[in-house]
C-alpha cells in the first residue's frame, strides 16, 4: 500500500496485544514501526546493570539522556534494540525488568530525554508508534490514534501464554499482579499518565483475535483516507 507521511499512534496497557498489532499494521503499510517500551525497558536495563536505584530521579535522567539506543529492522523484518551497541532485546522482555520499568518510566526527566528522541523518530511520518502516552504527547498530531484495552484477566493469560512459550516458569497469578501493579503506576503518574487521547478509537480486544484487531485498524484506515 506504501502510504507516504501517516502516522498512526496505537497506545494501550501491557498486555492488550498493542505491540504486535502494531507490527503487523506497519507491515501491511509498509510503515515503519517504532516500540517505545523498548526504550524505558533498556533504561531500566541499564540502570539495574549499573546498580543505579530505580528511585534515583537524577541518576535515572541522566542515563536516559546519555544512552546510545539505536533501533534497527533486520533482513528477516524483525525489530532489534541496540544499547551502546548491544543487542538487547531478548534482555529488556525479563521479568526483572518488566518489574522495575514503570517505576524509571514514572520519572520526568526520563520521560522527557526518552519523548524527545521518539518526536524526533516520528517526525518524517509514514511510521506506526506504540507505547502509553503516543496520541497524547509524542505525537499529539498523528494521522490516526488508537487505544488498545482487554481485561486484566485476558490481558494476563495473553503474557502467561507468551512466556510459557518461553518455558518461563511464572504462575497466572503472579502475571495479573504483576500487570495490575504497573497499571496502576502508568495511570497515576503524574508526567504523561496512560489514559486514551482526545479523539482516540477505543477497541477492546478481549474478545478479538490478532487478524481482527489488525483488520479494524487497517479498514478504519482505508475508510478514512
Ligand atoms: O509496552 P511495554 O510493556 O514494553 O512498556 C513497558 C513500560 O514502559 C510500561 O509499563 C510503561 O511504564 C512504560 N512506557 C511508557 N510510555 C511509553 C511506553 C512505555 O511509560 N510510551
Amino acid at each position: 500500500m506504501g502510504k507516504k507521511g501517516i502516522s498512526i499512534a496505537i497506545d494501550g496497557p501491557a498486555g492488550s496485544g498493542k505491540s504486535t498489532v502494531a507490527r503487523r499494521v506497519a507491515e501491511a503499510l509498509g510503515l515503519l514501526y517504532v516500540d517505545t517500551g523498548a526504550m524505558y525497558r533498556a533504561v531500566t536495563l541499564k540502570a539495574q546493570r549499573e546498580k543505579i536505584s530505580l528511585d534515583d530521579g537524577e541518576a535515572l535522567t541522566k542515563l536516559a539522556n546519555e544512552l546510545d539506543l539505536s533501533y534497527k529492522k533486520m533482513p528477516d523484518h524483525t525489530y532489534r534494540l541496540f544499547m551502546d551497541g548491544e543487542d538487547v532485546s531478548d534482555e529488556i522482555r525479563t521479568e526483572r525488568v518488566s518489574t522495575g520499568v514503570s517505576l524509571v518510566a514514572a520519572v520526568k526527566g526520563v520521560r522527557r530525554a526518552l519523548v524527545e528522541r521518539q518526536k524526533q523518530m516520528g517526525a518524517a511520518g509514514d511510521v506506526v508508534m506504540d507505547g502509553r502516552d503516543i496520541g497524547s504527547t509524542v505525537l499529539p498530531e498523528a494521522d490516526y490514534k488508537i487505544f488498545l484495552t482487554a481485561s486484566i484477566h485476558e490481558r494476563a493469560k495473553r503474557r502467561w501464554l507468551e512466556l510459557q512459550a518461553q518455558k518461563v516458569d511464572v504462575s497466572l497469578e503472579e502475571i495479573e499482579e504483576g500487570l495490575q501493579k504497573r497499571d496502576y503506576i502508568d495511570c497515576n503518574r503524574e508526567t504523561d499518565p496512560l489514559r486514551p487521547a482526545p479523539g482516540c478509537l477505543i477497541l477492546d480486544t478481549t474478545d478479538l483475535d490478532i487478524d481482527q484487531v489488525v483488520g479494524k485498524i487497517l479498514s478504519l484506515i482505508n475508510n478514512n483516507p
